[in-house]
């Protein structure tokens, strides 16, 4: 028999998704729109967020894995898509039959996608900067002259990843632009005519000169801002559960493991059945509050990895009451922004790592 009971439940606001897509592709006019739902679409569900984000407007999807491509298609996604970073073992005859796009870096993939039976569609990648795939600049023009020089693969793009754009001040990202508008040189002088793809969401929102063919937003799709620079972005996904027991603790009593926390009060205690095995860190013990009877009340002592344990005062919940972990912020609740800056880390790691069995999806 399974609980109907709330234990940790993600709600995903696919209004939210299809709303901050609409936003993002009306900053880039001219572009298509590749809206990048790798890693599960950055927790919040690689399918549904597709869907999404095609009814959004997006021409393109774009995934890491060629695992992952292959799962949308056989899903029924028909639109385009790209998948741009495997392992060397990958089955590219099985993304060419698929009707994936695929990203090449070397002579050496190239090869293998030429071998692989069929007409592959590759993107070139040029590394521009970032030092992690894409080939060097002292290579790019072997590479291209020999993809152009291959019947058996079709160039749509040359693309590269920016390494400094959330920083919109920073000096790279004008470096990677001029080593990208070279590549892009080479590429026509090879007789190539490729599309040309480069921004992720903070160069969609703050480097209209590198918009490009096409764009690729990630994390702004969510709802959260790479950048400082205010914008009406709606975050997608809340993190809930609710309360499971009451119970009124004198003062004195210290509560949950390690005994780091004890009542200076006579107070009401809430039993959250959400620990550290459903994603709440237990890091943050001792530094996190939830959205609680409207207002926000801080955990009391240890996150364990079934439950927490939060500090009601005088305020007396009832069984079942909504507890929200982190939501988008406008009434007060915790986000996933700051359980990143507490925690030394980024929101993508935050959402990215809601995708847990135990946790509840629900789509909004
Ligand atoms: N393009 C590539 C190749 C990526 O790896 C990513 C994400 O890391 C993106 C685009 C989207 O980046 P962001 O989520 O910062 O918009």
């Amino acid at each position: 028999m399974t609980s109907s009971f709330l234990r940790a439940q993600v709600d995903i606001d696919l209004d939210a998704i299809r709303h901050n897509l609409t936003l993002l592709g009306a900053r880039a006019p001219g572009s298509e729109v590749m809206a990048v739902v790798k890693a599960d679409a950055y927790g919040h569900g690689a399918l549904p967020v597709a869907r999404a984000a095609v009814e959004a407007g997006a021409s393109w999807l774009g995934t890491c894995s060629l695992a992952e491509a292959l799962a949308l298609r056989e899903a029924g996604i028909t639109t385009r898509l790209f998948s741009w970073l495997d392992t060397p073992d990958v089955d590219f005859a099985a993304g060419i039959a698929a009707d994936v796009d695929l990203g090449i870096s070397s002579l050496g993939e190239l090869a293998r996608v030429a071998a692989a039976g069929g007409r592959a569609r590759v993107h070139l990648k040029i590394d521009t900067g970032l030092s992690r795939n894409g080939c060097p600049p002292a290579a790019w023009a072997e590479l291209v002259e020999a993809a152009a020089a291959e019947p058996r693969v079709e160039v749509v793009a040359i693309w590269s990843h920016l390494a400094c754009a959330d920083e919109p001040d920073h000096p790279a990202t004008d470096l990677q632009a001029k080593r990208f508008a070279e590549a892009y040189d080479v590429a026509r002088a090879a007789g190539l005519d490729p599309k040309r793809h480069l921004a992720n969401s903070a160069a969609v929102l703050t480097r209209p000169d590198l918009h490009f063919d096409v764009v690729r937003p990630g994390i702004a799709m969510y709802g959260l801002n790479p950048v400082p620079q205010a914008e009406d972005l709606r975050p997608a996904m809340t993190f809930r559960s609710a309360v499971a027991l009451v119970k009124r603790v004198e003062a004195g009593e210290s509560v949950s493991y390690g005994h780091t926390w004890t009542t200076p009060r006579d107070t009401t205690l809430a039993l959250v059945p959400a620990g550290y095995a459903d994603g709440v860190p237990r890091s943050l013990s001792g530094r996190m509050d939830v959205w609680l009877g409207g207002q926000r009340r801080p955990v009391a002592g240890r996150v364990c990895m079934d439950q927490l344990v939060v500090d009601c005062g005088d305020h007396e919940p009832a069984v079942g009451d909504e507890v929200v972990l982190f939501g988008a912020g406008t009434h007060g609740e915790p986000t996933a922004r700051e359980w990143a800056d507490k925690l030394g880390t980024i929101d993508y790691e935050i959402v990215t790592s809601m995708y847990r069995p135990r946790v509840r999806r629900r789509y909004l």
